[in-house]
């Protein structure tokens, strides 16, 4: 399998490690615990959107675009990827940040992603919650390319097909780290928000054939709703690949119960995530998103879901920066 046929401009260190967790294993006492690293992807920290980044930035390019556009919340990752991205390739860059915390706290407004976005010096505006925010970044792009600027939009979170590519990527890279170390893993768990990295490596592990189940840990929507917008993004990433297999509805399985208050408000499991992590691996993860799909696979063990004899690989997807913003949930 391979993805030579679609244009792709490398932002990434890649291939992310792979490694073991014996400590946070032993605490729990369950199953043997490992963690891909795509927090470290390198790109002005790292994370998960770098990715899909390498495919949508080869696109913008293609197209002769001049600036690129996208949304996402305050303290979003995915905007401080792309600004990231954008400053290394010589395009303009600008964000709509949406506060859907309705947080007034300065470090979450300025600390945090807000200040790398600004280094990378992209230009933003603020947006309120609930607005219709795939739209407001068609408005805003419209406004630009009426002044002459050329525009490449990409939705929230980098998710769509070609953003996705950036997850079978990651899904044909595990697998190969998989042959290589002959480990065999029963489960694969990640934090899935905007759906692109769910869907990515559902279609990667059926282009390679793989039997591995993923368990997407919801940070935002409702259990169904998630489902069916990964398994639909899915369905479309599948079709840019000639005679690929079929993905079935019950590929797609979300949890998401592990929300807690909301999208962005940290969850009591996902601070005891960050702190066990901290203290037993020397890791760090976000309270929006890393932390509670952390929290998620460990309250599952607890519950004994996951069990000893049992190997596991939580795909950690980076967003540390966003600690910045949340300091006051750690004094
Ligand atoms: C965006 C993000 C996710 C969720 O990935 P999606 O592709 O949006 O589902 C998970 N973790 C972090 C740190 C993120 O920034």
């Amino acid at each position: 399998m391979d993805l030579t046929s679609f244009p792709r401009v490398k932002l990434g260190h890649l291939p992310t490690p792979l490694e073991h967790l014996p400590r946070l294993s032993e605490a729990l006492g369950g199953p043997e615990i490992w963690i891909k690293r795509d927090d470290c992807t390198g790109l002005s920290t790292g994370g998960n959107k770098t990715r899909k980044l390498e495919f949508l930035m080869a696109e913008a390019i293609e197209q002769g675009a001049e600036m690129v556009l996208t949304q996402g919340a305050v303290q979003s990752n995915h905007a401080r990827q792309t600004a990231a991205a954008a400053a290394k390739l010589g395009f303009k860059c600008h964000l709509l940040l949406e506060n859907r915390t309705g947080s007034e706290e300065s470090l979450y407004l300025d600390n945090g992603n807000v200040l790398l976005d600004t280094l990378h010096g992209a230009t933003y505006e603020h947006r309120p919650a609930d607005l219709d925010m795939h739209q407001e970044l068609l408005d805003a792009a419209a406004k630009f390319e009426a002044e002459g600027v050329k525009t490449y939009v990409i939705p929230g979170g980098g998710s769509n097909p070609t953003g996705a590519l950036g997850y079978v990527n990651c899904g044909i890279e595990l697998m190969g780290q998989i042959n290589d170390t002959g480990l065999q893993f029963d489960h694969l768990i990640h934090a899935t928000g905007s759906q692109g990295t769910q869907a990515g490596l559902v279609a990667g592990f059926k282009l390679v054939s793989s039997p591995i189940p993923i368990l997407g840990i919801g940070v935002r929507a409702p259990k169904d709703k998630q489902e069916a917008a990964v398994f639909a993004l899915t369905q479309k990433t599948l079709e840019l690949f000639p005679n690929a297999p079929e993905v079935k509805r019950e590929d797609v399985v979300a949890n998401c119960n592990y929300v807690g208050e909301g999208y962005g408000i940290p969850s009591e499991g996902g601070l005891e995530a960050i702190r066990m992590c901290a203290e037993l691996e020397g890791l760090l993860f976000d309270p929006v998103y890393s932390a509670k799909g952390m929290a998620g696979m460990i309250d599952l063990i607890r519950k004994g879901e996951f069990k000893k004899g049992e190997r596991i690989v939580f795909v950690h997807t980076g967003g540390s920066v966003a600690l910045f913003g949340y300091q006051n949930y750690f004094a």
